[in-house]
């Protein structure tokens, strides 16, 4: 019998998690499916309930959910109760388990990059629930880590922490012993791809890697800004990927084909930007 997992969020539709994870079962010879399952706040118990009658083996969690649902659920896992956000449901045994592979995505691309943060300093430019993923693995990863935000109250109430909390307007201040800069906000994201959290002529610090979380366009203007100033620049793409697989192994138990799912997405995002641009 076909087994299904969905996507819950609201919106949903511009998503490369179905062309990602289809192909991954595909290649995988495994009977399942990835829907789109459209969820607004007020319905998110009633999709919930179709996990747990079984409609469902697992499912992703997005935009505006991925706090909301946790106390939905039967259990959550120490790093997405660390966080305070969920993007993964696992189902054992009836149970509905909250984990968070977005994590488990951003330190897996790091560490593929090479870049140590082991008591360096760290700067993250957000504070939403991709901005709380990431403090938590620089954190976990020994990194000395400061916040931007355009709302500093906010962040301090959605971050707590140690960590110091500043205005984002402030990021040209960056200290310049930084090593990272994470852009965790959704500005410069298709089909908004003219912003930048970063004002024009403010200077990278020297050798700093300028990592953003957006994959859509694969070159931000935010990464064009770091460039042009010296510091090299990536993309999301591989923690888009990484998160993904993560969640694939804890649906399926089987090993994520990567390169199946980095292609997929490339197609996916080249087929949206060409949409895009007709
Ligand atoms: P989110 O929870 O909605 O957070 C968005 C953040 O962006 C918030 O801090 C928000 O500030 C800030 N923001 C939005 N518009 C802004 C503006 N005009 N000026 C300044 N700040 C602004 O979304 P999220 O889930 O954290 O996602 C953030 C980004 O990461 C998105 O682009 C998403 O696609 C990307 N992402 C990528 C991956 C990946 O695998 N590569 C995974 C997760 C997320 P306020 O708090 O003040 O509203």
């Amino acid at each position: 019998m076909t087994r299904r997992v969905g996507l819950i969020g609201w919106p949903v539709d511009h998503s490369q998690s179905p062309a990602m994870q289809t192909a991954a079962f595909a290649a995988c010879g495994l009977d399942w499916q990835y829907t789109l399952l459209p969820t607004l706040p007020d319905q998110l118990r009633a999709t919930l309930d179709q996990v747990r009658a079984g409609e469902l083996a697992g499912a992703n969690v997005t935009i505006p959910h991925k706090s909301a649902v946790m106390p939905m659920l039967d259990e959550i896992d120490p790093a997405a109760a660390a966080i305070g956000a969920v993007n993964t449901i696992v189902v054992r045994d009836g149970r509905l388990i909250g984990c968070n592979t977005d994590a488990i995505g951003f330190a897996r691309a790091l560490s593929e990059i090479g870049v140590d943060v082991n008591g360096k300093q760290c700067a993250v430019l957000g504070a939403g629930g991709a901005a709380r993923a990431v403090v938590h693995t620089l954190k976990e990863l020994g990194g000395r880590v400061t916040i931007y935000a355009r709302d500093v109250s906010r962040a301090r109430t959605l971050i707590g922490g140690d960590e110091q909390t500043r205005a984002l307007r402030d990021v040209d201040r960056v200290a310049c012993d930084t090593v990272l800069i994470v852009n965790a906000t959704s500005v410069g994201m298709a089909p908004q791809s003219d912003g930048s959290p970063w004002p024009d002529g403010a200077v990278f610090p020297a050798g700093a890697l300028a990592f953003d979380l957006i994959y859509n366009p694969r070159r931000t203007r935010w990464m064009g800004q770091a460039e042009r100033s010296g510091a090299q620049a990536v993309n999301g793409l591989a923690m888009l990927i990484y998160q993904g697989a993560a969640a694939f192994e804890m649906w399926t138990g089987q090993k994520a084909p990567l390169e199946v799912m980095f292609e997929a997405a490339r197609g996916a995002l080249q087929a949206a930007a060409a949409k895009g641009a007709s």
